[in-house]
């Protein structure tokens, strides 16, 4: 067996590969050991993963949704208190009933303490951050695109012919294997639903964290389309290019595939 990303024999490896993170609620879209090598697999979650997902606005996200990471902890996050200038954290009770706030590590804890002893009210500041930069957004958003159509192809008999033997994904497998060269990759962001959205199928109201699918067009472009928390991600598997997505839209009213 040899490894999807570097190409290696990957036989001996033995961690599953999760196409979306873990962190983001995903346990069902797995590959199984060896399609990625324990060396990339542990790679792409420093490299790829954990800049996209440790970002203030996936936190910020992943906060309002309540998603818990690996550890099962709600990862906290900043905010400004205006009273009293300083920064503080807010987190998630574990009782799961309401938010807790204290001062971040290395403010002067007197100051928040004698604001709020002050004040019955105040003003919380809480930034929800800005799309990260594209190499970060495209390095993650291609490693899912590579990973989704390896687990497409794998019940295939010549699937590493697909996938692994493919030159036409080689471009994408070294910007998300080494980031280099830093051209940007271009991708199409917009938001599709609020992030809080809940969708109601009759039977049961439930909230949709993330999906993903690939589209073929005419223009014979392999696209990657990711939706977490409302915000809709696509890439071109094959190359440096959007324009075909663009012109996909346009020509269905702007509906997303998903
Ligand atoms: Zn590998």
């Amino acid at each position: 067996m040899r490894c999807t990303f570097c190409k290696n024999n990957s036989s001996s490896s033995k961690s599953v590969e999760h196409i979306i993170p873990q962190s983001l609620g995903n346990t069902e879209h797995v590959l199984p050991p060896g399609v990625v090598c324990d060396g990339c697999n542990k790679y792409l979650f420093q490299n790829v993963e954990k800049p996209f997902l440790d970002s203030l606005f996936m936190r910020y996200r992943r906060f309002l949704m309540k998603v818990p990471s690996k550890k099962k902890r709600i990862p906290p996050i900043d905010a400004w208190h205006a009273q009293s200038r300083i920064k503080v954290n807010l987190f998630h009770n574990l009782d799961d009933k309401g938010i807790s706030v204290g001062p971040a590590e290395g403010e002067d804890e007197s100051k928040w303490i004698h604001s709020i002893m002050k004040d019955s009210s105040g003003t919380l500041y809480v930034p929800s951050g800005n799309l990260p930069d594209n190499n970060i957004v495209t390095r993650f958003i291609g490693k899912i695109g590579i990973e989704a159509l390896a687990s497409r192809v794998l019940n295939l008999e010549d699937w590493k012919t697909e996938i692994i033997d493919k030159p036409e994904l080689d471009e994408l497998r070294d910007h998300v294997r080494l980031g280099f060269p830093a051209t940007p990759w271009p991708i199409n962001y917009r938001r599709i639903y609020p992030t809080k959205h809940v969708f109601d199928d009759r039977s049961e109201a439930y909230q949709v964290l993330h999906e993903y699918d690939i589209l073929v067009i005419e223009a014979n472009e392999y696209l990657i389309i990711v939706a977490i928390f409302g915000d809709e991600y696509t890439l071109n598997l094959g190359g440096r290019c959007i324009n075909g997505y663009e012109r996909w839209l346009k020509e269905n009213d702007g509906k997303s595939p998903l």
